[in-house]
């Protein structure tokens, strides 16, 4: 906890000014939001005994944060061995579907396996009650959560080390700070590290929470209540009327969360709104009847990370200051999986380690620190995020939002429909189907070249 907490104020209110480091601070490390990779952050320093303090815009943690909603959670495991047993996790993901979908079709990739729920591999979860949780957790360890506050700035020293963060009138300092406030970071452009992403780096993300009974959600989605077995949906094609991105249908416990995820410089250009897609996604003959009857318990919008890999090659640290998860641009979406949050929980982990070492060698330089992007880029996040380094472009190909899938329907239609002529060889039906598809052979060999690239 804070050293020296005055009555009527949690903050420094002295008219100390930006540019000047106390001797004394409030705080070792202050984090600047609390959404996964700011409490794990948080968990971590106060373990270790630090003073740590998470300043939160929100109204309370999670109040304004969002994800599709499945965590890959082994690593949470390692951090907080209670996760799975007590954090609100809603089902264990042993059901992945990957869907090609047409106006008046879709082909699925169904694939099942009970391996995947031991180990828990993934788990959906809804974040307000989770980053709740979490910041629970940080609490018990010792850290103090301050929600209802606004960081609006660094507080720098005439020799560019950051030493807290403004809020209003009110400054916070410490030796330390963690920018853990999510994409498009605040903080990191602050700093003068980042600059606004291009709209092709990101995406905006719109997801409704559709409440339904338990055995209905069981029964629609084919799930075995005992095992608590849940189900993901990655679907693409039609479900963004053909902008690059995706469409996705997660089971929660009693509900469903549905949405989309549409890459900004392609939802400009086609010139539909994202709500209408949305709204068109949870209509389509294909998810309608997994939502019937159900209530709408929430809706939201967020802006999530399209190319990971390369905003994260920017820098992750200056003099005082580290940038953790999505500041940091560590999320990585390969089309079948948008991963997240065990990013962001693994970059809290190793920011926390650093900073431990960096304070107890008192040393907050941006050459001290730059032993996080070197922790990052040995860590098995770091290899992952070099390894889909190419699956944006992969993505990028417009191919995949439409003509792969009506020609995987034409090929269905004409192995399952059996009219009155004779039937034809495989070989053939493919390249009617290709050639109908309007796919050049090159560019089918080019896609299927850089998928293996890719992936
Ligand atoms: C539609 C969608 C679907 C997704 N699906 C998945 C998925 O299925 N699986 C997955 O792993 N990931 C998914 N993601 C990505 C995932 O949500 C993020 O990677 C994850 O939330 C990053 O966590 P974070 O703690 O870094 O940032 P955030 O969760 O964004 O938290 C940032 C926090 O900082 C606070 N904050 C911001 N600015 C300030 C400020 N100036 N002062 C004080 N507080 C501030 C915010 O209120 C917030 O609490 C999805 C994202 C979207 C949008």
């Amino acid at each position: 906890m804070r050293p020296e907490e005055t009555e009527g104020s949690i903050l420094n209110t002295v008219s100390a000014s930006d540019t000047a480091k106390p001797s004394a601070v409030d705080f070792d490390v202050i984090i600047v939001g609390a959404g996964v990779a700011g409490c794990v952050a948080a968990i971590e320093l106060a373990r270790a005994g630090k003073d740590v303090a998470v300043i939160e815009r929100g109204v309370q943690p999670g109040a304004k944060n969002l994800s599709g909603g499945i965590f890959y959670s082994r690593i949470m495991e390692e951090i907080l061995p209670n996760f799975l047993s007590e954090a609100p996790v809603e089902r264990k993901i042993t059901r992945n579907v990957l869907s090609f979908l047409n106006e008046n079709s879709h082909v699925n990739i169904d694939y099942w396996d009970r391996r995947l729920a031991s180990p828990v591999n993934a788990v959906s979860v809804l974040r307000g009650k989770l980053d709740l949780w979490l910041s629970e957790q940080a609490e018990e360890a010792g850290a103090m959560i301050m929600p209802g506050v606004m960081a609006d700035r660094l507080l720098r020293g005439e020799n560019g080390n950051i030493f807290g963060i403004g809020a209003g009138d009110e400054q916070i300092t410490a030796h330390l700070v963690l920018a853990a406030d999510g994409v498009n970071s605040f903080l990191a452009r602050d700093a003068g590290i980042r600059k606004k992403a291009p709209n092709k780096q990101l995406a905006v993300g719109i997801k409704t929470v559709i409440a339904l009974p338990r055995n209905t959600i069981e029964q629609r989605f084919g799930l075995n209540r005992d095992e608590n077995d849940g189900c993901a949906f990655a679907m693409v094609g039609d479900a963004t009327q053909g902008v690059a991105g995706g469409g996705f249908l997660y089971t929660n416990t009693d509900s469903v969360s549905a949405g989309v995820v549409l890459r900004l410089d392609d939802l400009q250009r086609s010139g539909l709104s994202a709500a209408g897609i949305h709204d068109r996604f949870l209509a389509h003959p294909a998810v309608a009847p997994y939502l019937a009857d159900g209530k709408v318990l929430e809706y939201g919008c967020h802006l999530t990370i399209e190319d990971g890999p390369a905003l994260s090659r920017q820098p992750l640290t200056a003099p005082g200051l580290m940038l953790i998860g999505d500041a940091a641009g560590f999320t990585l979406n390969t089309g079948m999986t948008i991963r997240g949050m065990d990013l962001a929980a693994e970059s809290a982990r190793l920011a926390a380690r650093t900073a431990v070492e960096a304070l107890a060698a008192e040393d907050f330089s941006e050459e001290f620190l730059s032993s996080y992007p070197q922790k990052i880029n040995a860590s098995p996040m770091g290899k992952d995020l070099r390894l889909y380094s190419r699956t944006p472009a992969f993505l990028d190909s417009p191919r995949l939002y439409g003509k792969y899938g009506n020609m995987a329907a034409d090929i269905f239609y004409e192995l399952y429909n059996i009219d009155l002529r004779p039937r034809k060889k495989l070989s053939k039906i493919v390249m009617r189907a290709l050639r109908r598809s309007g796919i050049g052979i090159t560019e089918g060999i080019r896609d299927a070249y850089n998928a293996l690239r890719a992936l």
